[in-house]
């Protein structure tokens, strides 16, 4: 059994003053993996006067030394990307195709943002003024569990690049794929107290950041439910908050889409990460007198989604990351035959064979409306909501009718149509025909999805404070 008793503080791994301890259950076999003695408020205190110390000479860094840092982590991480895969398969039961992509994406942020630091000027002229672009400070990062490494590296990438220092919270349940990144961190030889690693529970070390006199900002991914609890907290210091939280993205097809490639691609999206994504497809809307083609395409397709072992890489769904999850996705798929919608596939109950872990059958629902729960509520789980539409006006209606704005989707090989109604939908990121992820495009959500932009420049500008001088 692994126990995770330490945690990073000041260029060293060391006991924490918490006591409590997280037990690490395994979502494919729900035995228990493990142990994670937890951090508390001292132990988060002292991370944070770490990494104000450090702020002092890191914040005066050149360009090229905060290269240089961001060159050696991604040497360090980059060698263990296996076994970061293997962790996070056995950790959260990612399936292997998902955790692999994740990790691709977590090793590739740090030559992302070398390239944006390249380019970025700190100081520039705005009409009579000298405008400089600040460190902020000590950068207080909460993550959530699903991809954990990506967006720790990719927050930690941009705040070094802005001579940031950063006290980060893991998700509990992700605290062996933390306690990895934390080893590949210390490997890089970076300065001591730049970045700290405090084990914890939301209630206990997230609260104690939060309300944290000397941390300057927040990054947080997670739900909309705790991202509103942060920014209530944050305003209290005045914290500048990047909030990057929960979805119910809508994937509209188009009449004029090829819709037997289409609809497969559709539902192998809503099922990315087991549909545990913050940016998964869930809400299909689909031309209401294409209704019962899509169906029988839906059907023809489930029939090869592979739900079972996450470390086979054929799967494609694998189990919840808890039985709390499981028993809310349950829920849902309840809550939707109470509503009356028409379960096209899956249903109540483990698929069979896989009663031991947290597994959901892969389920859609269609004929649904738009105001019923399961196509308002972000379910995190292989639950699919077909939604027809009868015209495009329609459709872009349905589609911005949710209190959620991150993720949008549109299938047309009308290039102008598509333009013209993503020109009209509310949400931060718009894919047209596919899934695509660009690492320099602003990412966010619009509405209740968050506050505030990741990646590339729109990224660096939230961990820098500008200041105008006039001489
Ligand atoms: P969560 O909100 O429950 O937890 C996220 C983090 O916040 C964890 O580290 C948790 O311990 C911490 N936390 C909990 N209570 C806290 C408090 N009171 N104060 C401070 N921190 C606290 O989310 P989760 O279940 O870990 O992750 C799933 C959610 O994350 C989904 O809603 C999903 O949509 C969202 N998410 C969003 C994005 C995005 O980029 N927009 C990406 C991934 C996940």
């Amino acid at each position: 059994m692994k126990k995770i008793n330490q945690i990073y503080v000041n260029g060293a791994f060391i006991t924490p003053h918490g006591t409590e301890t997280f037990d690490l259950i395994s979502p494919t076999t729900n035995e228990k993996l493990g142990e994670v003695t937890l951090g508390d408020e001292m132990d988060t205190h002292i991370a944070v006067q770490a990494a104000k110390e450090v702020f002092k000479t890191f914040s005066k860094t050149s360009k090229e030394e905060r290269i240089a840092y961001l060159q050696k982590l991604h040497q360090a991480v980059s060698k263990r990307e296996e076994e970061l895969i293997a962790i996070m398969v056995e950790e959260y039961g990612g399936t292997y195709q998902f955790c692999q992509a994740s990790v691709h994406i977590a090793i590739a942020a740090f030559p992302t943002m070398i390239e944006t630091l390249q380019n970025y000027d700190f100081a520039k002229t705005v009409g009579q003024s000298q405008v400089r672009m600040e460190s902020l400070g000590v950068v207080g990062i909460i993550t959530p569990w699903n991809a954990s490494n990506g967006f720790i590296c990719s927050k930690l990438a941009t705040a070094i690049a802005a001579g940031c220092t950063v006290v980060i919270k893991p998700s509990e349940m992700s605290a062996q794929q933390t306690q990895l990144i934390a080893a590949c961190f210390h490997e890089a030889g970076l300065p001591k107290g730049l970045f700290n690693i405090v084990n914890g529970l939301g209630n206990v070390v997230g609260a104690a950041i939060t309300n944290h006199p000397d941390i300057a900002k927040i990054s947080f991914t997670g739900s909309t439910a705790v991202g509103k609890m942060i920014a209530k907290g944050a305003v209290d210091t005045m914290k500048r908050v990047t909030l990057e939280l929960g979805g119910k993205s809508p994937n509209i097809i188009l009449d004029d889409a090829d819709f037997e490639t289409v609809i497969p691609m559709a539902i192998y999206g809503a099922y990315m990460n087991s549909g545990q994504a913050c940016i998964a497809p869930t809400r299909l809307l689909v031309p209401a007198s294409k209704l019962d083609q899509i169906n029988a395409l839906a059907q023809a397709t489930i029939a090869h989604v592979k739900v079972g072992n996450p470390a086979d890489p054929d799967t494609h769904v694998g189990p919840m990351v808890s039985r709390k999850q499981y028993e809310r996705v349950q829920q849902f798929i309840q809550i939707g035959l109470d509503e009356g919608a028409t379960l096209l596939t899956g249903g109540l109950g483990k698929p069979a064979g896989l009663e031991k872990g947290n597994f959901v059958q892969a389920t859609i629902f269609t004929n649904v409306r738009n105001d019923m729960r399961i196509a308002q509520e972000e379910i995190f789980g292989p639950v699919l909501s077909i939604i027809p539409y009868q015209n495009d006006e329609d459709a872009i209606s349905i589609a911005n009718d949710t209190t959620y704005g991150l993720a949008a989707y549109i299938s047309s090989p009308d290039l102008a149509r598509a333009n013209r109604i993503a020109s009209q939908i509310d949400a931060g990121s718009i894919c047209i025909n596919g899934f695509k992820h660009d690492p320099q495009a602003p990412f966010g959500g619009f509405k209740q999805s968050g506050i505030g932009r990741e990646f590339g420049t729109y990224g660096l500008d939230a961990y820098l404070e500008p200041k105008a001088i006039l001489s």
